[in-house]
């Protein structure tokens, strides 16, 4: 392994998407931002679109915004984060937010499975979609189980026994928000359907980053986030996925006016509207959804067999230098070793964990993020992660070890990173 920064250097000058960089907002050079995973960086192209919305299409056009493409977007913008999923067009819909959509579905799911009483889960998850399971849990009776993993892979032998002709639902997110262990997505699916359960994926940490065909792997129901690595902006509305032959067969337990066949019938009778509309409750959050639009194009523009191909590059290199330099500074892997089960984020376990963390955003230029109990997570996002920044990352997390400037912060806790 090569550890000079020249060689960093060098792989950034034969970086195909290199490009793309200048495409988003950089305010601040001199940042290292490893937080893509969290909030995306602002596309440019995003803030003329939404000058555009606010001064003409909002300003000008008022309530005929609605029959000039307000109504469709839901389902228009759905179709383009299908076509970086691998979904079929018209079973993609933005909607709400990731946990209310995982709500609709996790519920219709555990009705349509009548007479199957558990949903499966692992330990891995993020704790909202727990809540939500927990919520739909006490309002149907059926219970939860919780595979239990090693804390950093997918459980899939345990998942396997777990399932059983009890199981309605297998509930996962594709790529842990911590370990970033990633899912065979189609042999996961699979042994949910051995056992004629239906499959639920979270793919918040993974749409945008990950290559995923839903379609192949033929999967049942899906939920995932817009402003991770579809840089779609702070509180971005979600969107669902639903297999076309399911979607007049599970009903939108949250039924609303946008659900409804006949919109503006102003009928006084729920009656749900063809295809994937009915999983709509109300009106959609037009600023917000139109603000996803430009970081999808991005990545369609980019393709993502070469957003993955980087992605792979970086975390592959930001382990090697873990390795070398970081390693025998006390910090650990908490991610996997096998690329392929890699989502784009690395974890780096320290006894200082947190207080390294504060260190390197105080005074070092670098913004992870931190997850309890010990990990310092590297988000790496191919269209804005350089792999100078990587290096630069790796070399300033050893200069806080080393000169222990992490001391400083040994006694601060953190709301929000
Ligand atoms: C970020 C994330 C969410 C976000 O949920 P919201 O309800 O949109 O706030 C949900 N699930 C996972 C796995 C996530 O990583």
């Amino acid at each position: 392994m090569n550890l000079t920064k020249d060689h960093a250097l060098t792989l950034d000058s034969a970086d195909p998407l290199a490009a793309f960089r200048e495409r988003f907002v950089v305010e601040d050079e001199a940042l290292i931002y490893l937080d893509g995973n969290s909030l995306g960086r602002l596309p440019r192209a995003t803030q003329s679109r939404m000058r555009e919305l606010v001064d003409h299409q909002w300003g000008e056009r008022l309530i005929r915004g609605w029959n000039e493409g307000w109504l469709d977007a839901p389902a228009r913008i759905g179709d383009k984060i299908g076509q970086l999923i691998g979904a079929r067009p018209r079973s993609v819909l933005i909607a709400d937010s990731t946990s209310v959509n995982l709500y609709k579905l996790l519920l219709a799911a555990v009705i349509a499975q009548e007479g199957r009483r558990t949903i499966v889960t692992d330990d891995l998850n993020f704790p909202s979609d727990l809540y939500i399971m927990q919520g739909v849990a006490k309002l149907t009776g059926a219970e939860i189980v919780v595979v239990e993993s090693d804390g950093i892979h997918g459980p899939v032998e345990a998942i396997a026994e777990a399932l059983d002709e009890n199981s309605a639902v297998l509930c996962l997110s594709h790529t842990a928000f911590k370990s970033g262990y990633t899912y065979d997505l189609s042999a996961v699916t699979a042994l949910a359907h051995d056992v004629g359960a239906v499959a639920l994926w979270d793919l918040s940490h993974s749409v945008g980053a990950v290559e995923i065909d839903l379609t192949a792997a033929k999967v049942d129901s899906a939920v995932g986030c817009t402003y991770k690595y579809l840089n779609g902006g702070p509180g971005a509305p979600a969107f669902l996925y639903l297999r076309e032959d399911l979607q007049e067969q599970w009903q939108n337990p949250v039924s609303g006016w946008m659900g409804q066949a006949d919109l503006f019938g102003f009928g006084l009778t729920y009656d749900a509207a063809p295809g994937l509309t009915r999983f709509q409750t109300g009106t959609p959050p037009i600023l917000s959804l139109s603000a996803i639009e430009p970081g999808v194009d991005l990545l369609l523009e980019a393709g993502m067999a070469a957003v993955r191909a980087k992605s792979v590059a970086l975390s592959d290199y930001l382990i090697g230098l873990w390795e070398a330099k970081l390693k025998p500074l006390g910090f650990r892997l908490n991610s996997p070793r096998d690329v392929a089960r890699r989502g784009s984020h690395v974890s780096l376990g320290h006894e200082h964990g947190l207080a390294i963390d504060l260190a390197l955003i105080e005074e070092m230029g670098v913004l992870p993020d931190f997850r309890k109990p010990d990990s310092i997570r590297l988000g790496l996002t191919p269209l804005t992660t350089s792999f100078a920044d990587v290096w630069e990352a790796v070399e300033r997390m050893r200069l806080v070890v080393s000169q222990r400037r992490y001391e400083a912060y040994r006694t601060q806790s953190v709301v929000v990173t």
